[in-house]
């Protein structure tokens, strides 16, 4: 942790500045063990391995813990890279561009394994405040330890130990699978100063209709409750599949007749797949399978998030005939 991120952490519980108490260890750069404490309230949140803990792990209720534990053996095994992690970043912000970016203070709403993390520094940002629940932090600070302007901090997102200076948060692919994803996009909002933009993306209601039928019962009954090497493993299947059908199929089609590609399932998002190489489509599939809690967001439903944060300019776009982006200005 360097200390410039003091300056923006807030106690989560009374919301007074945090201060260092001590640090046990640094590198050259940073705090790798210490505590911080909170002027006002006097509590105490250690610094672990480089990264600040504002969780309370043992209180976490167990949904949250169930969906924590299974995303964060994803991003520590999944650590892959991919060069097109800004080209699926920004279909995901649209219509955000890197340039939006500089100058920023950033904040992301489940950075996971830190890939966009990283990509918002890269893009210019002066600060970028990462937060995840589980253990992806350890992934996160790793992938991003060598960047000054990169802060990964371990908290709840419906309790963020963070002032209200941000100029741009964002969060994607992330609240819908916490247990109520309006409180926890209304709590990034809550750190945007006047005239900050937020940006979010989550699984649309429409159009996936056949995922909640069929994948939906699988994932909740089945593939979120074994091991995740174990799914490691049965998430092969379906993911050769979907990569074959992507590659011979839908990539192929797709150059050389679009009216007859337009009319396979799912069309758009399986072009989009075929992008991918093997390891990111296994990853994907993983993704749909792993997680315990997931909501399909209608339209309907995401505006009135955006109302109740009154934002203005607001644009809510449709993604891969699959998902919601929304973007606005509060
Ligand atoms: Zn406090």
């Amino acid at each position: 942790m360097r200390e410039r991120l003091l300056d923006l952490l807030a106690c989560p519980t009374c919301g007074g500045d945090i201060l260092l108490a001590y640090a046990s260890a640094y590198d050259d750069k940073e705090i790798i063990e210490g505590v911080l404490t909170c002027k006002k309230c006097t509590r105490e949140y250690r610094i672990i391995r480089g990264v600040p803990r504002f969780a309370d792990l043992g209180k976490i209720e167990e949904d949250k813990a169930a969906t924590v534990g299974n995303f964060g053996w994803q991003w520590t095994n999944f650590t892959q890279e991919d060069k097109r992690y800004d080209e699926q970043l920004l279909g995901w912000l649209q219509p955000v561009k890197p340039d939006f970016f500089r100058g920023k203070v950033v904040l992301e709403g489940g950075c996971g394994k830190g890939r966009h993390t990283k990509l918002a520094a890269a893009w210019g940002a002066t600060d970028v405040v990462g937060i995840d629940l589980g253990n992806a932090v350890e992934s996160a600070f790793a992938l991003t330890r060598d960047l000054p302007n990169v802060h990964i901090v371990q908290c709840d997102i419906y309790r963020l130990p963070l002032k209200r200076v941000f100029d741009y948060a964002f969060s994607v692919g992330v609240l819908h699978h916490t247990p109520d994803p309006r409180k926890a996009f209304l709590s990034l909002a809550a750190k945007l100063k006047n005239g900050g933009h937020i940006s979010a993306w989550v699984y649309g209601a429409e159009n996936n209709e056949w995922i909640r039928k069929y994948v939906n019962p699988i994932r909740t009954g089945f593939t979120s409750r074994i091991s995740q090497p174990v799914l490691y493993q049965l998430s092969k299947l379906p993911t050769l599949g979907v990569f074959l059908a992507s590659k011979l199929i839908y990539k192929p089609l797709n150059k050389t007749s679009k009216p007859l590609a337009a009319k396979l399932f799912y069309n758009d998002y399986h072009n989009h797949l075929g992008t991918f190489g093997w390891r990111e489509q296994h990853n994907i599939v993983f993704d749909h399978l792993v997680a315990p809690t997931a909501f399909y967001i209608s339209k309907d439903e995401f505006e009135t998030w955006w109302k109740e944060i009154d934002a203005q300019n607001v644009e809510i776009l449709w993604h891969n005939q699959n998902s919601w982006c929304g973007f606005g200005k509060i």
